[in-house]
């Protein structure tokens, strides 16, 4: 059973496989509005494999959100079709019943996904080179160079 957050409804939710490189993976999948929640009835999905870390009741449920999500279509896996989800830096297979209809549900949620939490977009920013964001001074308001140790306008401590 997903543990559903705040203002999380379930669209579609049946049995699944998840292809890993570590092997199949079987449980069940469920699409929300907010994201992809796998519950594994085995073994973990690797790490580094989009997947995160397990959550939940049973620690079993592997999350991903939807802002994360590029694409949904059917592709032609070495096992037969499966339901691809392209995500901003990986690809999941995942096999599942009625391909086009999941592909449609999540399409049409990722549509009108919430935005990604500012903290995910700052570090994915860091991450591609960009600069750190400056610190603003919670005294004088003034920002400050990204590291600095206390303001540069008025001196006071961060
Ligand atoms: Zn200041």
């Amino acid at each position: 059973m997903v543990l559903l957050q705040s203002g999380e409804t379930p669209l579609r939710s049946g049995p699944a496989v998840v292809y890993t490189q570590g092997g199949p993976r079987p449980g069940t999948l469920t699409v929300t509005n907010q994201a992809i929640v796998f519950e594994t009835s085995g073994a973990p999905p690797p790490n580094g494999e989009g997947w995160g870390a397990g959550g939940g009741p049973g620690r079993n449920e592997y999350r991903i959100g939807l802002y994360r999500v590029r694409q949904a279509l059917g592709a032609k896996g070495p096992n037969g079709p499966v339901l691809q989800v392209n995500l901003l830096a990986r690809v999941l297979y995942i096999g599942v019943d009625d391909i086009p209809a999941w592909a449609a549900t999540l399409t049409a949620a990722q549509a009108h996904a919430p935005p990604p939490p500012p903290e995910d977009a700052a570090r994915r920013a860091m991450r591609k080179g960009g600069p750190a964001p400056p610190i603003r001074c919670g005294y004088c308001t003034r920002l400050s160079p990204a590291g600095s140790i206390k303001c540069v306008s008025c001196g006071a401590p961060f």
